[in-house]
């Protein structure tokens, strides 16, 4: 059994902040990483955006290991006893520890009975997986108008694509901007080739040769050689409800992203799902800014800032961008986009058990 003064579960961008974090404190204490991807911590967001337009693969990686820490990639945590303080990962080794920080993140929605192939796309592999498949010409159907699925498609069109967008809103990002802006978005889209059909549930997707037939609801077939799918993520919470933690679409936690701390709980993960302001952000970094967290103080600010600066912050300039660096010359569009602010609920916060 391997013993780590600090264990991190989870290798994303919260694992990778939380590594910098506690190292900024503390030089010498070991950490011990579990990531069941097979590749270190890495920038999820120009998956669908920078890599697409000629930014190199090699810019992704945080650099976790120079951090002195035990990546154990490959590996999923399977099983989490807080009383013996361990976390057994699949391929039966026992890791102990002192502090626990589950920063699990969130797996992607998926289609039922669709067929292997669809790519909910998340980690560098799909990215990999339709880079290969993307060529000029190649048709593609994009299932979700929100985020995710509108920065491939503005990316894939962009590489030359023929993309076709469906999703069941009105409107590309009908649930985060103002109505004018997204109906203004569809047509936007147009212009740049893509073939937008809003107002489209998927019934099914079958395989249809080495390609894919998609057929809406309201009787579209759609031929593609490549279906990608961006419809949210579900939290991965299922360590810690293994572990008896109670969880409420994430693991409840207090303003120091401690769980099972019911007096002071605050349900930061829901707040973090759902629409809030600004303002808030900043007053929830402050509470957690000035408090002793995982390691210390200042320390609960490191799984924090991370899933702020990832999952909050960032969005406010996340919409210009995709115009931005999708099409440079977009400058009308990103005035209009520039004061929609709401709050992005992809990333789901870790919680920091430190007891
Ligand atoms: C394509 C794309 C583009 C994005 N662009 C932006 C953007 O421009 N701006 C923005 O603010 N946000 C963006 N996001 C969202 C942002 O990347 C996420 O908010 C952020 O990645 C969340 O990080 P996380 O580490 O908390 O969770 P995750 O990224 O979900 O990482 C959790 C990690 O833990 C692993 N894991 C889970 N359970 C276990 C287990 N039991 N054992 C071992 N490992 C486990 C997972 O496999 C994963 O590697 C984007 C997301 C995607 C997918």
């Amino acid at each position: 059994m391997s013993d780590y003064r600090y264990l991190i579960v989870g290798g994303g961008l919260t694992g990778d902040a939380a590594c910098k974090g506690i190292r900024s404190i503390d030089a010498d204490g070991s950490i011990g990483l579990i990531g069941d991807e097979p590749d270190p911590p890495y920038a999820r967001p120009p998956l669908s955006k920078g890599l697409w337009l000629g930014k190199d693969e090699s810019s992704i990686w945080r650099g976790t290991e120079e951090q002195g820490v035990d990546l154990l990639l490959g590996r999923e945590a399977v099983a989490l006893d807080l009383d013996a303080r361990t976390v057994t990962d699949d391929t039966g080794a026992t890791h102990g520890y002192e502090k626990l920080l589950l920063a699990t993140g969130g797996r992607p929605r998926e289609i039922p009975g669709a067929p292997d192939g669809v790519v909910y796309y998340r980690t560098v592999a799909d990215y990999r997986t339709v880079r290969e498949a993307a060529k000029e010409g190649t048709p593609v159907v994009v299932i979700g108008g929100g985020f995710i699925g509108s920065e491939l498609a503005a990316s894939l069109a962009a590489n030359g694509c023929a993309v076709t967008m469906v999703f069941p809103e009105d409107a590309i990002g009908a649930r985060i901007y103002p109505s004018d802006l997204a109906l203004f978005l569809n047509e936007y889209y147009r212009g740049r080739g893509v073939d937008v059909r809003p107002g489209e549930m998927v019934a099914s997707i079958e395989r249809d040769g080495d390609g894919f037939r998609v057929r809406g609801k309201n009787g579209a077939a759609l031929d593609a050689e490549i279906v990608v799918a961006g419809l949210g993520i579900v939290p991965r919470d299922e360590l810690a409800t293994g572990a008896g933690l109670p969880a409420d679409n994430g693991i409840p936690v207090n303003v120091e992203l401690i769980a099972s701390d019911l007096q002071t709980q605050l349900q930061l993960m829901a707040a973090y799902l759902t629409r809030s302001s600004k303002k808030r952000a900043h007053v929830t970094l402050k509470l957690a800014l000035s408090r002793d967290g995982m390691i210390g103080r200042l320390g609960s600010a490191c799984p924090l800032l991370s899933c702020v600066t990832a999952g909050s912050f960032q969005f406010v300039i996340w919409p210009v961008k995709i115009f931005a660096t999708v099409w440079p010359d977009s400058r009308r569009l990103r005035t209009r986009v520039r004061p929609t602010s709401m709050w992005y609920g992809n990333a789901v916060p870790p919680a920091a058990i430190g007891r």
